[in-house]
């Protein structure tokens, strides 16, 4: 009887140990009233208790940083990369929201203090992307926020770049064609790949882990795929529905 119950501790112990974190993409979307990366997103991820909340972020024509997924707007001819910040902001959300600059974005991570920024730079030219990741950094610094902070991008020069800017801030590379080796070698925190690409490299988690990297998987929504992850002991699960998510762990 005894060592039954030492083993179902043991088992729960290491159970809690192994739990994946909750990341939003895109922040919580799916909720209602929400829309991919709005201000709403944010603030309903942060409402359900995730542990970070995933963003995408572009410098704009004019040299600002807007928060949006795609390059050019769908149903416009607006481009994230060459359009003023003054046009970017005409466009309204699904939700009714304009699109977001990151400072007002991060105006409203600083008064959530219990969630992580998960920032994605998104690719530009080597140059843009610099000058990107200058701003970002100075912007976080002076809110003090570089410390919530996790940068990620399928861009290596980004990630390198954030490395070399912040030596102690978490970077991952999101584009799944290096193997952990390589990732430890670039002095990189992880890898932050799909679930796609870790089903063809289950092994990369353990490979990870054993050189000391995190492991991130993107963007997983079906309720076998958030198990499987959860088999393989990533470290946080990206994905659309949290609450989903939530359940499935509790
Ligand atoms: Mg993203």
């Amino acid at each position: 009887m005894r060592i039954w119950i030492l083993a179902l501790t043991l088992l729960c112990a290491t159970g809690t140990v192994a739990q994946p974190k909750v990341i939003a993409h895109r922040g919580y979307w799916t909720a209602e009233g929400s829309a991919q990366n709005s201000l709403m997103s944010w603030a309903k991820a942060d409402a359900v208790g995730c542990y970070g909340s995933e963003f995408d972020v572009w410098l704009t024509g004019d040299n600002r940083l807007v928060v949006n997924h795609d390059r050019v707007q769908k149903g416009t001819d607006i481009d994230m990369t060459k359009a003023s910040a003054r046009t970017i902001r005409k466009i309204i959300l699904p939700n009714g929201e304009p699109i977001p600059t990151l400072d007002a974005y991060l105006r409203l991570a600083k008064s959530t203090p219990d969630m992580r920024l998960i920032f994605e730079l998104k690719t530009h030219d080597f140059v843009r992307e610099d000058l990107a990741v200058r701003k970002s950094v100075r912007r976080l610094r002076r809110l003090g926020l570089l410390e919530r902070t996790d940068f990620i991008s399928f861009s290596l020069n980004a990630c390198l770049a954030f490395r070399k800017a912040v030596p102690e801030a978490r970077v991952y590379y999101l584009t799944g064609d290096l193997a952990p080796w390589s990732i430890k070698n670039l002095q990189l925190t992880g890898i932050d790949y799909s679930f796609a690409v870790l089903s063809q490299h289950p092994e990369w988690v353990k490979e990870a882990h054993d050189l000391g990297l995190e492991v991130n998987v993107w963007t997983v929504n079906r309720e076998e795929d958030m198990r499987q992850c959860i088999a393989w002991g990533v470290d946080y699960i990206t994905t659309d529905y949290p609450e989903r998510l939530q359940a499935l762990l509790e």
